[in-house]
């Protein structure tokens, strides 16, 4: 089956999301401990699963955006021995942290050429989780500003991956049929996986190994891998 258009993930695909949000809560951590040592390897472990638990809350629309960011902050300051914040504390902590993420926003080294090679004789776009404006806003300050023309978001779409509808939204916005697109993302369920059960071509990026068995996507260890797979 020929593909005619190609369809990214955002954070953790195309833009370095875990090091631009490491960066952050690292800066935004020591803020509020001056002199004191981090636990550098326990807070960024931390952070990424209480991101991962309310991001998910936010998605299934339990809490809106800014509930879960206050939901952060609170949760980072206790780990850090804070005590309880008044959600004005948690508000004003977390603007600091977005404009410290905002700052590290990267894309990962082969995306440019990457993305150069697949667009140039397929369609381009992505499926992202999350707000329309800001994720549209990290693909231009990456120089992506192509994708951004492309870009299904979920907090605009009404539904969020793994919905098989958001990746049906996104093909038709492209015109092109599932069958012949191809989608890739760094999660296996709610990416990989979740494209290939809405009838796309499913691609898992699996830019660190994680120790998975046999998948029955097929699997890249960066984007520089996708169009010789595409053939
Ligand atoms: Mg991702």
């Amino acid at each position: 089956m020929r593909i005619e258009a190609v369809l990214f993930d955002l954070d953790g695909t195309l833009l370095d999301h875990d090091g631009a949000a490491e960066a952050a809560v690292l800066a935004g951590a020591a803020a509020e401990l001056p002199g004191q040592p981090l636990d550098r390897d326990g807070l960024l472990h931390f952070w990424r699963d209480l991101e991962r638990r309310e991001y998910d809350r936010y998605l299934a629309g339990e809490l809106t955006v800014q509930e879960q960011r206050r939901a952060r902050a609170l949760g980072l300051a206790r780990h850090l021995g804070l005590g309880e914040w008044s959600d004005e504390q948690a508000d004003a902590w977390f603007a600091g942290y977005l404009r410290r993420y905002r700052r590290s926003w990267r894309a990962f080294p082969e995306v440019p050429r990457a993305v150069r090679e697949l667009g140039a004789d397929r369609q381009l776009g992505v499926i992202t989780n999350g707000e329309g404006d800001i994720q549209r806003d990290k693909l231009r300050t990456v120089g992506l500003d192509a994708l951004a023309a492309h870009t299904t978001a979920s907090a605009e779409a009404g539904c969020a991956k793994p919905d098989p509808e958001i990746f049906h939204l996104a093909c038709r916005t492209l015109g092109v049929a599932p069958a012949n697109t191809a989608y890739i993302g760094d999660r296996l369920d709610v990416d990989a996986q979740a494209a290939t059960e809405a009838g796309l071509l499913g691609i898992w990026l699996e830019r660190e190994p994680t120790g998975a068995p046999a998948v029955t996507v097929p699997r890249v260890r960066t984007l520089a891998e996708v169009a010789p797979l595409l053939g």
